[in-house]
């Protein structure tokens, strides 16, 4: 077995609640593997602490205890900049609110995570290539409430995957759409998952969607069983 993509050891998060109430634990000493390219569904409960979960993997948040491992490195020994250095490059995010800039196009938004990288060169014929991808192609200069919802999150995705990032993390994303826009994107999604060898990981509460990914797990009391 090759050295695993992510690792995480004994992972803890809690949050201090009321002052004099002692703290409030969402993750109790979470620890499991990943490969490169492999597609994981987290499933459980609302305030399970999957986006809590979601959050430390993407590094926009630390566990209180315990050891993050992307790619051997341990993301505790990086500072802010470091951090966000990595997340530009490595990690794409979609939410369940597609967050596009209603006032860009659908190319500028999914250029805005170029801005910042070091290499931009082919972004734009990479972006289109992708749009095209997600049946796009004849939408590069529309405006996001141009679009409909599945449309808006395919165009999420794009800019998720502009940088061709290692890692892939979708926190509900079908959470706002009707099933047949749910089950396209899901399908959409592991297709991506395996032409752009991109480690996917996505929160759903959604069984069926969850069904379709190579893993699953669920997240109660704290706890990850697969
Ligand atoms: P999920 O995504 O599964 O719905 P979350 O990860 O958003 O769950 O939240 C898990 C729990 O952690 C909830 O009880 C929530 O209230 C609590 N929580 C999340 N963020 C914070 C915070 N910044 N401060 C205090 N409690 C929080
Ligand atoms: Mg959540």
């Amino acid at each position: 077995m090759p050295d695993p993509f992510l690792k995480l050891n004994d992972v803890s998060k809690s949050y201090d609640s009321v002052v004099n109430a002692p703290p409030v634990t969402v993750l109790s000493n979470i620890s499991f593997e990943i490969q490169r390219g492999e597609s994981i569904a987290i499933v459980g409960p609302s305030g399970s602490g999957k986006s809590t979960l979601l959050n430390i993997i993407g590094t926009l948040d630390r566990p209180t205890t315990g050891q993050v491992i992307l790619e051997n490195q341990d993301l505790a020994k990086l500072d802010e900049n470091q951090l966000a250095d990595l997340r530009n490059r490595q990690i794409g995010f979609i939410f369940q609110a597609h967050h596009l800039l209603p006032q860009c196009t659908v190319l500028e938004n999914v250029l805005i995570p170029t801005l910042v990288a070091a290499n931009k060169e082919g972004a734009p014929d990479r972006a289109k290539k992708l749009l095209e991808r997600v049946g796009l192609g004849a939408r590069l200069d529309h405006r996001p409430g141009q679009l409909s919802g599945g449309e808006r999150q395919r165009v999420a995705v794009v800019r998720a995957l502009i940088n061709q990032p290692g890692l892939l993390l979708a926190d509900e994303p079908t959470g706002a759409l009707d099933r047949n826009a749910s089950a396209e994107l899901a399908r959409l999604l592991l297709e991506l998952n395996r032409e752009e060898n991109v480690t996917l990981i996505l929160v759903t509460h959604a069984l069926d969607l969850a069904q379709q990914m190579k893993r699953a797990f669920q997240l109660n009391d704290g706890k990850l069983i697969p």
